[in-house]
């Protein structure tokens, strides 16, 4: 049985087994995906061992994204891009690839929900490591415009001095934010606070589409909060989640695994 995990602390509540483990049977592949708790000041030791122990591939999500960056022997363009990995493999010949599929990911989920992104005018909120991971894939849909607004400007005018020559994007404050957007993103981690990116209410119209990265078992604060002003469509962070998965799947087994199914079942378990 060839052998993958994802690395993470705290990481017990982790959907990535169920998920990969609903790939494998919808693609008959022979292989097992656990969990590994890396110690916080342990990451490199606890995945060196796992790859000695002839695994051949894993996930990594925080707080081990930018040392599994470190640790890759080789990177993908997306990955240098995004300057964090969250996929791992094993060649045959041994050496560790490290990629970043979570752009991918939300490319993929947006598509299913057939959010048109050539010709977009996107406003990504947040400048973090999820907002990173995902600019080069956005940009690579040839929208008309990706605005980065995030509560510390300057984080906003990094990603924008990083991504500059993939296409048409700028940085913005919060307060000087100026719609129409088709697309909001909120990347910003104010959710798991409890609370929502100061923003106006007057940047969603009735042709607005929102997209949370945050996922829970309810309708999350923000997708809330945009439907309550008028947002055409609201979709959660969980199909990205399921998205990023099988594009790393994907690279390891070399199969593409149906994700609606997989999301279906996915929210069918989260809500318990
Ligand atoms: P980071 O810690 O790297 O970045 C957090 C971002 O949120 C920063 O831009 C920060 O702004 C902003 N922020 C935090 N609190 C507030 C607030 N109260 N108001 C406005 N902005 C705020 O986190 P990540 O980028 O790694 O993750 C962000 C979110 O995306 C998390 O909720 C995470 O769970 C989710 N995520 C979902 C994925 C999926 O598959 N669905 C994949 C990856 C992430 P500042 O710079 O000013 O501090």
């Amino acid at each position: 049985m060839d052998q993958y995990a994802v690395f993470g602390n705290p990481i017990k509540h982790s959907k990535s087994p169920f998920i990969h483990t609903l790939f494998a049977n919808q693609t008959q592949q022979q292989m097992t995906y656990g969990i590994v708790e890396a110690p916080v000041d342990g990451f490199t030791a606890s995945v060196q061992a796992f790859f000695n122990s002839d695994a051949k591939g894993c996930n990594i999500t925080a707080p081990f994204k930018e040392e599994a960056f470190q640790f890759a022997q080789s990177l993908t363009d997306r990955a240098r891009l995004a300057g964090a990995v969250n996929t791992l493999k094993k060649t045959d010949d041994g050496l560790i690839i490290g990629d970043n599929t979570d752009g991918a990911g939300l490319v993929l989920d947006l598509k299913n929900n057939h959010v048109d992104l050539t010709g977009a005018r996107i406003l990504l909120l947040g400048a973090g490591g999820a907002a990173r991971g995902v600019c080069g894939s956005l940009l690579a849909e040839s929208p008309a415009q990706l605005t980065i607004a995030n509560r510390t400007f300057e984080k906003a005018e990094t990603l924008v001095s990083i991504f500059k020559e993939l296409g048409n994007i700028n940085a913005s404050e919060f307060n000087d934010l100026s719609g129409p957007f088709d697309l909001i993103i909120n990347s910003t981690s104010a959710g798991l606070h409890g609370s929502l990116p100061a923003i106006s209410s007057s940047l969603i119209t009735p042709e607005t589409a929102i997209y949370d990265m945050t996922y829970n078992a309810q309708v999350t604060a923000f997708n809330a909060w945009a439907k309550d002003n008028g947002a055409r469509l609201t979709i959660d962070g969980l199909g990205m989640l399921v998205g990023q998965a099988a594009e790393s799947f994907a690279i390891w087994r070399g199969v593409k695994p149906g994700a609606k199914q997989v999301l279906n079942e996915l929210r069918h378990n989260l809500a318990g």
